[in-house]
């Protein structure tokens, strides 16, 4: 006798369950599902490459298709997961005869390499569902694959995507790192996630370089992640006093949303920062040499950028920050 959709539908609950299950017991601190559908955004993503507010982020439009239809990308897919990854740390503070050289770095690229961290822990729940469910077909994303990563996650209910472009938990707030399984196998949805964000402006307003150009939209040629991380040429000279003390990306817009008031510290040890005031001496990072470079970013995320960029970061940050609290 063949299983009836009431069998059918909880089998396929039960699935799910198991998969959220499996991938809390890997670490991950939030997981939802969300159908494999096109991106509601298509339109507004097309514009905005079109006007050129990607800056120098090419490939963002090389993929546009297999970006905004995950089937697509994945021929076959109808479900995600999405998983995110609680990365605050408490910091220490910076001694106040260090602050006239101390160059910040985004929270997200203190720990190991977090494309490494959740990558592993990825391929391990891809695994599990493949060998759960025999015949089914997996991939896997983490921030390098063509996927509307934050989209997906929100309607996975992991978290809204606020004003400031960053997914939101309720719980959790935004430092969070984002990754998915996308899976052949029909999964039943989770809600999508409500925005919470209200009437508050505070990120718009906290963003010294007014990238947040309008609620939600982001104009990446005026961030100073992009400019600090993605940026290779010569940032443009009214932008440089506004990157004040920020050596690599920017926390500036997450540093003052509401929602990370309480924020729990991740307990990850692999996430732990290994500089523990957050920041570096600029004037140690303008003396590296390659050998040093290396020896200091082992297995950091920071090393997406080369030498020569964050050292062309660092004569920035000590211009600044001599202007800032004198020679
Ligand atoms: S700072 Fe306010 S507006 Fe910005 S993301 Fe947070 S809650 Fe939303």
């Amino acid at each position: 006798m063949l299983p009836s959709s009431n069998t059918l539908d909880l089998a396929s609950h039960a699935l799910a369950l198991n998969v959220k299950a499996k991938a809390r017991e890997l670490g991950f601190d939030l997981v939802g599902i969300a159908p494999a559908e096109s991106s509601q955004y298509q339109a507004y993503f097309r514009q905005w490459l079109d006007e050129g507010q990607a800056g120098t982020m090419h490939y963002l439009a090389d993929r546009f298709e297999e970006r905004t239809q995950p089937s697509v990308y994945f021929g076959g897919a109808v479900s995600v997961v999405c998983v995110a990854l609680n990365y605050h740390a408490a910091l220490e503070p910076v001694a106040p005869e260090q602050q006239s050289h101390y160059a910040r770095v985004a929270r997200y690229a203190l720990g190991d390499d977090y494309h490494e961290i959740i990558k592993d822990r990825l391929y391990d729940l891809a695994d599990w569902i493949r060998e759960t469910v025999p015949g089914s077909r997996t991939r896997c994303g983490v921030d390098t694959v063509p996927v509307m990563e934050k989209e997906l996650a929100a309607r996975a209910g992991i978290g809204w995507v606020g004003k400031n472009t960053c997914v939101i938990n309720p719980r959790l707030g935004s430092w969070l790192l984002l990754g998915e399984v996308l899976t052949t196998i029909p999964l039943p949805a989770d809600e999508p996630a409500t925005d919470h964000c209200g009437s508050c402006t505070r990120c718009l307003d906290a963003c010294p370089t007014g990238a947040i150009t309008a609620p939600y939209q982001l104009d990446a040629r005026r961030c100073i992640s992009y400019l600090t991380i993605e940026h290779r040429g010569e940032i443009a000279d009214e932008l440089k006093p506004q990157i004040g003390d920020w050596l690599y990306g920017c926390d500036l817009c997450q540093d003052v949303c509401p929602h990370n008031r309480h924020q729990p510290d991740a307990l990850d040890p692999a996430l732990q920062p290994r500089f523990p005031t957050g920041g570096l001496d600029v004037r140690e990072v303008l003396t590296w040499d390659e050998d040093t470079y290396r020896a200091k970013l082992r297995h950091s995320a920071m090393k997406r950028v080369k030498l020569p960029v964050l050292q062309r970061n660092a004569a920035i940050v000590s211009k600044n920050l001599r202007a800032r609290h004198g020679p």
